[in-house]
This record gives structure tokens, sequence and C-alpha cells, in this order.
């Protein structure tokens, strides 16, 4: 009898172990926002000014309809290739992210209206401009770009801001 017990807690703390290990080989699946903001993220690797990197994917209905990161138009070299164009302190050779995400939904024909954008940056006033008129209704970004202008003008237009800090936080 005495052995008997013996042997089911060693079975019992064997199988604790067990599920530890299945725990931390696992990890954690993330949300659709993480999932989307991630690969905004990796979009972001293909920009080509350095002064900031921005990735932009539009979502709707949990598809990404088209993707956008900050770069010179077609065929016009790039602020890698011949440095930054500065105009009041900006540089201005580049088509913003989420700008290129929207023109790419215009050159294939596809609605934006009532999606979702992804953005690694708060939008600036221009890109706000553009976010709203193309129907998109709601903005996801990670770091902070205060532009006070930009968001009053979501807000009026009834575009959800919303902020997702990335690397985002986990809790495991
Ligand atoms: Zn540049
Ligand atoms: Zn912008």
């Amino acid at each position: 009898m005495r052995e008997f017990t013996f042997h089911s807690s060693r079975i019992t703390l064997i199988r604790l172990f067990a599920s530890d290990d299945m725990a931390n080989d696992q990890p954690k699946r993330p949300s659709w926002d993480e999932y989307f903001m991630g690969i905004a993220f990796e979009v972001a690797k293909r920009s080509t000014c350095d002064r900031a990197r921005v990735g932009a994917i539009i979502v709707r209905d949990k598809r990404i309809l088209t993707t956008g990161y900050n770069g010179a138009p077609r065929g016009l070299p790039h602020c890698d290739e011949v440095g930054h164009l500065i105009v009041d302190g900006h540089c201005v050779r580049t088509l913003h992210a989420e700008q290129n995400a929207i023109i790419q939904a215009a050159l294939h024909g596809v609605s934006t209206d009532g999606g979702t954008i992804y953005v690694t940056h708060q939008p600036c006033l221009n890109c706000a401009k553009m976010i709203i008129n193309a129907g998109i209704r709601r903005v996801v970004y990670a770091g902070a770009y205060p532009d006070e202008n930009s968001q009053a003008f979501m807000a009026q237009a009834g575009v959800a801001l919303q902020r997702f800090p990335w690397p985002p936080k986990r809790e495991d």
C-alpha cells in the first residue's frame, strides 16, 4: 500500500513537470492586434529613409489589403542611395508608409473603406487626412509621434486612434 502511494505521487509530479515544459514550449498565440503590428514592423525593414523606418498595413475583416513603408516615389533615387532631401528639418524625399499603403490600394483597385491601419509610428497630419478620406475607421500605432492636429482631425472624423506599445508586454 505504501509503495503504491509512492508511485502515484511520483506520477503526479512527473505530470506536473511535463505540463510546465509544454507551457514553456508553446508561446501564447498573439492577439490579432499583436499579429498585424508585428507584420507592420516587418514591413518597416524595407524603408529606405533611416531618419524613421515606418511600416504600415491596411487590414479589413482580419485580411491584409495592402502594405507600405516610407521611401522615394517609384523609379526615383532613394535616401539610402543619394542622401536625404531636408526641407524645414524634415526629409521630403519620401512618401510616408501610410500614404504608400493607401496608394497601393488605389493602384490595385482595392477598397480601404471601413479598414484598420496598423502603423509603427503615429500618423502625421497629412497621413491622418488621407486615412480619413480613405474611409479607414481605426488606427493602431506603436511609437508615439505626437501631433495634436493629427489627433484632433482623426477624433473629429470619428477615426479611432489606439496605441499598441511595441514590443507588447506578455503576462506569462
Ligand atoms: Zn530621407
Ligand atoms: Zn505621415
